[in-house]
């Protein structure tokens, strides 16, 4: 069983933000941002490559619902989902990082050099 799977289990213990039927979302053990919460499936899903639109619609509504619990909707905020090796996926269930209570730049969550590509 992958790691988020043991979250969703509560074999492993999460600072949980929202959890419904399908979904579950906790805060990150490494925040980014002063609001750094992921939001899964509870089915096991490798990564947004196999989901569906299906889960997708459910997923949306989740995030929104998030947003405003946690006072971010009308500051902003980022939602990204990290596919497979060059995306930068660690852990290979479906998660949607929720970032926000601060101003973001867009480059303090990656350590790429774009340069190095030239
Ligand atoms: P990614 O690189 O998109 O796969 O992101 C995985 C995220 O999971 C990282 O931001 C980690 O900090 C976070 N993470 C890993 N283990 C845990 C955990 N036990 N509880 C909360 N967040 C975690």
């Amino acid at each position: 069983m992958c790691l988020f799977c043991k979250i969703v289990n509560k074999e492993i213990p999460s600072n949980i933000v929202a959890e419904n039927d399908d979904f579950f979302a906790f805060h990150d053990i490494n925040p980014k941002a002063p609001v750094h919460i992921l939001a899964i499936p509870k089915l096991h899903v490798d990564s947004f490559a196999e989901t569906t639109p299906e889960m997708m619609a459910g997923m949306t509504s989740f995030i929104q619902e998030i947003t405003k619990t946690e006072n971010i909707k009308d500051s902003g905020y980022r939602v990204i989902t990290n596919i497979g090796e060059n995306g930068g996926q660690e852990v290979k269930h479906l998660h949607f990082h929720i970032l926000g209570g601060a101003k973001l730049s867009w480059d303090h969550l990656t350590d790429s050099n774009p340069k190095a590509f030239l």
